[in-house]
């Protein structure tokens, strides 16, 4: 049996890793993926790493040196295996798969689940109009284009101008595509201000605050999609349309914990509307770090808190942290990282078991 099994080779699993690691400890990290890193890989823009490291790292580079961190430690990994089902008694039970051994089981005293995020999709924020291909995520294009090397599309347009949107209109504008706008609901980008600035008034790519999607045409393949100003109470204004001839639609609309899997256990998460986006939070508290943290889903199952002594501690300091949330637009993603909360939390770990609801 294990000590300590983490679900999650990406930043914050590795710095689990790295934090929660003692000589006497049997731990073990599970990736699903052939590589270590997480979604830093595929991140190959810069601006990591400034304030954990004092230097200016792309995604790989961050991650890199944060594998590095895990050098000389005598903690094992398992790549290229997914956990599947997660049984809890009175320890872990974990169901696994992989190529090479099919299904199998581990078990361990302690689980620490770093599976990051997945990206909202369409019908989630329910868009209207046609559906046909070269609609995607934001970061599905990123994958393709930076790890797979395939170009998406050819003209582009992108809803959403949170920093993985922003990050992606000039992205796709230094491969050749031709970036023809972001629009963005609220009155306000969810980006930070370098990326605004760096990233669309750079290469004059448009944002369209106060604006949606209101119709999507295309048989096969997209054709072109039209755009209206919304009032203060999100409904489109008849009048404002406006449409663009394009082949691509990326949606950068928010990210949503990968949790799904693990609900059985029944632990506690954010009572925020729909856990659903990672981006707008910035820590200011240890208590609103712990409230991120568990709201980011570095949700740590090792019933081992030495500060947070009870799971209603936890809960009410996530209350705490909802009832006054930071404001939408000063998300910084180097703070909000699930890294830097999980590391923050896990500096306090003591185990000791705490029990579960
Ligand atoms: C597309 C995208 C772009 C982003 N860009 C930025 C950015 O530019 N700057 C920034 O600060 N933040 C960015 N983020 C936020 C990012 O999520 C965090 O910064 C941080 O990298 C997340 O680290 P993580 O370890 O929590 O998650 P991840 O990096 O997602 O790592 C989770 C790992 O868990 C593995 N995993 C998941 N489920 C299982 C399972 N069942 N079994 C085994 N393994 C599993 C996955 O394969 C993955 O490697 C981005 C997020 C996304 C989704």
């Amino acid at each position: 049996m294990h000590d300590i099994i983490i679900i999650g080779g990406g930043a914050a699993g590795l710095s689990a890793a790295k934090e929660a690691y003692d000589p006497g400890l049997k731990i073990l990290i599970i990736e699903r993926e052939a590589q270590l890193g997480g979604i830093l890989r595929q991140c190959i823009h810069n601006g990591f790493g400034i304030h954990k490291y004092n230097l200016e790292l792309t995604g790989p580079e961050y991650a890199q040196k944060t594998h590095h961190l895990l050098e000389g430690l005598n903690i094992e990994v398992l790549m290229h295996s997914t956990v599947v089902d997660i049984i809890k008694d009175d320890h872990f039970e974990l169901t696994i798969m992989n190529p090479t051994d099919g299904e199998f089981k581990l078990t361990a005293k302690a689980i620490i689940i770093a599976s990051g995020c997945y990206e909202k999709t369409r019908s989630q924020i329910l868009l209207p109009g046609d559906r046909p291909a070269g609609i995607m995520s934001a970061g599905n294009a990123q994958r393709y284009l930076n790890l797979d090397g395939y170009m998406v599309g050819k003209k582009v347009f992108i809803l959403g101008s949170g920093d993985i949107g922003l990050i992606m209109a000039r992205r796709m504008t230094l491969e050749g595509a031709e970036v023809l706008g972001v629009a963005e609901l609220m009155p306000y980008s969810n980006g930070l201000t370098r990326n605004i600035a760096q990233c669309l008034d750079d290469f004059d790519i448009p944002l369209y605050l106060s604006h949606t999607i209101t119709d999507i045409v295309g048989k096969d393949r997209l054709e072109n999609i039209v755009i209206s100003e919304v009032d203060h109470a999100f409904n489109s204004i008849p009048g404002t349309e406006k449409t663009f001839e394009v082949d691509t639609l990326l949606l950068s609309v928010g990210l949503v914990p990968d949790i799904q899997m693990f609900e059985s256990l029944q632990f506690h998460t954010s009572p925020l509307p729909g856990r659903s986006s990672i981006s707008i939070f910035k820590p200011r508290s240890m208590d609103a770090l712990r409230a991120a943290m568990l709201y980011t889903f570095m949700t740590l199952l090792t019933g081992s808190v030495k500060k947070v002594k009870k799971p209603d501690d936890m809960q009410k300091c996530m209350l705490k942290m909802s009832s006054n949330p930071p404001p939408l637009n000063r998300w910084n993603p180097v703070k909000t990282s699930a890294m830097s909360c999980l590391n923050a939390l896990i500096m306090k770990i003591k185990m000791r078991p705490f029990s579960f609801h």
